[in-house]
């Protein structure tokens, strides 16, 4: 028997003499602590829990729950409590089945914020993140509590284009201004006297963010996220969503009969136990990353017979992606901007002693195998490390230090969020598919799918394009600027 029935079972007979109700009397817990104890300790393997604890079970009715507690999960439970209309209105829960987040995207990203995107929505949603980052204390500060500080360097990224692509950046620099970013254009002449390190052969322009750009600590905005959103109410429930119960009807449309549903529970898998807890909701929101698929797939979506809209998957699969730290300390020092290399390689300063940090993500062709984060240290010395070197010829003597690899939420469709809700099954919610950007973009994309739900439409800026509708209709929301 799991946790509880244990515990229950053990004080059948004990009676609160005010309320008749059976309870756990504190000696009674001390035993069943002692008794875990002693069982743990005649097994092998000292770290083996038999019983999981049950104190982090979900609630068995909620509003809206989260599945995921990724920074996109936790910025969305902050916005909903933020925004209700009256204090207490929602009941929210986070589920998160990794409490290590070891694989989660967000805490293995490399930190970045920029403005300088291709479309509108993109560079509105980042203007937003970099406002709402310069003030989180005013956002995400808790009386009592120590200031939140995400380590926010300032600095621009600097984007170098080839004679071919000269155009291209010129326009988008030219969207990014329209839309309210601060970005200068340079010349190879003036790249070479910002920068002398860069080795500007073949370099026909640069954009150069002049502010809100840089980057910052993934793991400090995931945290102040989450507990503003507790210290709000929010629950946070340690477990893995493995499936959903579901009601259906069929409903006779222009485009032919289809077959609408509802998730009516969550069903939720605790650690270490054979114990889940449904938990009965209105809404479900897809905060899960890299596996927001699978999940998706849980309540039906993309497993009906190819060519349907119940055959429509959601695009979005965990694509590998290494970043590198090498040290080099005649390297281009503290005035080192986020560069993006016309090879699509980038770096940028790593900390003050001399170390860089950076990757290229891998042609289509070559994506590596995602069953595992290992690190293939053979792609930065065969295909970062010239593009690195030619750029910048110090670099021709760096040496790697460490390196680690993580999961980009990848939409294959489009590379861009998945927003919004899902067109057949009503009351899933995706905020998902982020391509790289997701970090940064969390504090928008989070408000708003939180107006979105209390709403019923979105309010801040508009993006319905980035609507799952998009996959049915098959018009892409391609972004020029994936890094
Ligand atoms: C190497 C790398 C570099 C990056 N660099 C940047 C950058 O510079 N700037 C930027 O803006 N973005 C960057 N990103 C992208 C960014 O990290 C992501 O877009 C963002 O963190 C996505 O957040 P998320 O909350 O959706 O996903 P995650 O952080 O992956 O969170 C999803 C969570 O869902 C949980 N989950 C999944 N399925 C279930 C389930 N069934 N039940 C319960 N829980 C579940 C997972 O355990 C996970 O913790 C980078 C990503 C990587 C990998």
């Amino acid at each position: 028997e799991p946790g509880p029935r244990v515990s229950h079972d053990l004080t059948t007979g004990l009676m609160d003499n005010r309320g008749g109700k059976c309870v756990l009397s504190l000696d009674l817990e001390k035993e069943v602590v002692k008794f875990r104890k002693k069982l743990k300790d005649s097994l092998p393997g000292s770290d083996w829990n038999p019983f999981g604890t049950t104190k982090g079970l979900p609630p068995e009715r909620a509003d809206v729950v989260i599945v995921g507690g990724g920074v996109m999960g936790w910025s969305v439970a902050y916005w909903l409590k933020a925004l209700e209309p009256q204090r207490d209105a929602l009941r929210v829960v986070v589920i998160e089945k990794d409490p290590t987040y070891s694989q989660a995207s967000t805490v293995l990203s490399a930190g970045g914020i920029r403005q300088q995107f291709s479309l509108p929505e993109n560079i509105q949603m980042s203007l937003y993140s970099a406002f709402f980052l310069r003030t989180i204390n005013e956002h995400l500060g808790v009386v009592n509590e120590p200031p939140i500080d995400i380590q926010f360097n300032h600095s621009g990224y600097l984007f170098l284009a080839l004679e071919d692509r000269a155009a291209e950046l010129e326009e988008n620099v030219r969207i990014q201004r329209t839309e309210g970013a601060e970005v200068s254009l340079l010349s190879p002449a003036q790249l070479k006297k910002k920068y002398p390190w860069i080795n500007t052969d073949g370099v026909a322009v640069a954009s150069y963010g002049l502010e809100n750009e840089g980057w910052f600590d993934p793991w400090s905005l995931l945290n102040a996220f989450r507990r503003k959103a507790m210290s709000m109410g929010v629950c946070q429930c340690f477990g893995e969503v493995v499936s959903f119960t579901i009601s259906s009807r069929e409903i006779m449309t222009p485009e032919g009969e289809l077959t609408f549903s509802r998730i009516n529970y969550v069903r939720v898998q605790m650690p270490n136990s054979v114990e889940y807890q449904p938990v009965e909701c209105s809404l479900v929101v897809n905060a899960a990353g890299p596996w927001s698929q699978k999940l998706a797939e849980m309540a039906g979506i993309g497993i009906g017979p190819p060519n349907t809209q119940e055959g429509i998957k959601l695009p979005v699969e965990p694509r590998k992606r290494y970043i590198f730290v090498w040290h080099c300390p005649d390297g281009p020092g503290l005035d080192c901007p986020m560069l993006v290399d016309t090879t699509g390689a980038y770096f940028r300063r790593e900390g003050v002693g001399g170390n860089y940090l950076g990757s290229l993500s891998p042609a289509e062709e070559e994506e590596p195998d995602i069953q595992d984060l290992e690190v293939d240290h053979n792609f930065f010395q065969e295909k970062i490390w010239p593009y690195l070197a030619h750029r910048v010829p110090v670099f021709e003597s760096l040496k790697v230090k460490s390196a680690w690899a993580g999961y980009y939420d990848y939409n294959t469709f489009d590379q861009n969020a998945v927003l919004g809700p899902h067109p057949l099954v009503e009351n899933m919610l995706f905020i998902t598919g982020f391509s790289g950007h997701g970090l940064q973009q969390s504090p928008a994309a989070g408000k708003v799918l939180a107006e979105l739900i209390l709403n019923g439409k979105f309010s801040t800026t508009h993006m319905e394009k980035f609507s799952f509708n998009r996959f049915v209709s098959g018009e892409q929301v391609l972004e020029r600027n994936i890094v």
